[in-house]
């Protein structure tokens, strides 16, 4: 038997909600309110409604929405555009580029501090040490965390070490629309969260997208001058901003998928717990772990691969048509953009070992169960007799 199984279908997706998003995109095609369009505004409400959050800004990207929240924080907390440069924020090494970057773009400096190996996750005891060791620790300003492939980070501890010195928290939830954590939304739990609407992201549009979101009045003023040219009005202009809008056009199509949103996650977690049934028990394989307190959307599944045959059986699936990534193949401090531009506290020794184990399966809503078996057996014929 073989199956062609590519990480991402989008088409059937589309297929699957085509009336919905066809008649969404000819309505927007009849008013022509490309910009700010009564979509935008609809969008920003419902999703308002579903995160349980006061606040949501529709911006043009994720790492747009880590910027505009970064820089907003630089404004309420510091009176001042951007962080000074040797103003610290604590973030992961284990993550997407963006997160870091957006940290560098708010002029502040970013220190990398080790994850956990169940959740992928900063760890807070970490930041703790760090903190505490610091010989200036009143230049560390706030932490951006990450829930990674949609698992949340163990947030009780990061707020924890956050109310006791005095840090921000903003919570990077690019991976994990509709994640929870106590029955709590990813991404409303510090002051800001940052949403990515990339189109394979869990809640994708049709191109660029993003969301910044925050219970601070202040804060979500900040966000919204940052975010159209740096002006509460639009030629009285006091800051240095941007044009991040979200489009009129791709608030309609979210709109509509953010109606099968929780859908496709319990569509997501059972196809991970098809996966884990049929791999758990095998050796050099770590399935992953759903801690008690969270709801994992599994924007990805992703397995460790613990005998150093991590790209050998990524090769073996390719040649039976089953497509596989590494996400991340190096720890951010490990790249040249952050080399001299980023701190690392101690080793990162658990981001560096999962960049060597990690794999990511194809975790596609509509994705058949015949695929999935056909996955797992061929993972089970590599790892005994491969
Ligand atoms: C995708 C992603 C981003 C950036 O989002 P864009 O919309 O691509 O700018 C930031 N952080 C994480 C963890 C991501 O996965």
């Amino acid at each position: 038997m073989h199956m062609a199984i590519p990480m991402l279908n989008l088409r059937r997706e589309y297929e699957y909600m085509r009336r919905e998003i066809d008649d969404a995109l000819k309505r927007c095609l009849e008013h022509q309110q490309w910009i700010k369009g009564k979509e935008l505004r609809e969008f920003e409400e419902r999703s308002a409604e579903y995160l349980g959050v006061k606040h949501t800004l529709g911006v043009s990207s994720g790492t747009d929405a880590l910027v505009i929240a970064l820089r907003a924080l630089a404004l309420k907390n510091e009176g001042r555009e951007y962080f000074e440069p040797h103003a610290e924020i604590l973030t992961t090494p284990f993550t997407f580029t963006a997160t870091a970057e957006a940290i560098l773009r708010a002029g502040a400096t970013p220190v990398f501090i080790d994850v956990d190996s169940e959740t992928f996750n900063i760890r807070a005891d970490l930041m703790e040490e760090y903190i505490k060791t610091h010989p200036m620790p009143e230049r560390i300003k706030g932490t951006v965390v990450v829930h990674l492939f949609g698992q949340s980070a163990r947030m009780d501890e990061i707020l924890d070490v956050a109310r006791r010195y005095g840090l921000f928290v903003v919570e990077d939830t690019a991976q994990a629309f509709g994640g929870m954590w106590k029955n709590r939304k990813l991404g409303t739990m510090g002051d800001a969260g940052c949403f990515s609407f990339f189109p394979s992201k869990n809640l994708g549009c049709f191109g660029d997208g993003g969301m910044v979101v925050t219970n601070n009045t202040e804060l979500a003023e900040y966000m919204r001058i940052l975010a159209n040219h740096g002006g509460r009005d639009k030629y009285m202009v006091e800051l240095l901003g941007y044009n991040a809008r979200l489009d009129t056009l791709q608030a309609a199509v979210l709109l509509v998928k953010l109606g099968y949103v929780d859908e496709f996650n319990e569509r997501r977690r059972r196809l991970a717990s098809l996966y884990t049934s049929g791999l758990e028990g095998l050796d050099g394989v770590i399935t992953p772990v759903e801690m008690p307190h969270a709801f994992h959307v599994y924007h990805q599944y992703t397995l460790r691969i613990t005998d150093g045959r991590r790209d050998l059986l990524r090769e073996w699936l390719k040649e039976r048509g089953v497509a596989t990534m590494v996400y991340y193949p190096a720890p951010l401090n490990r790249l040249k953009l952050f080399e001299d531009r980023a701190k690392t506290h101690r080793g990162v020794e658990t981001a560096e070992a999962l960049s060597r184990e990690v794999l990511s399966l194809p975790v596609e809503p509509l994705q058949e169960d015949e695929e999935t078996a056909y996955i797992t057996d061929c993972i089970k014929e590599f790892m005994c007799h491969g």
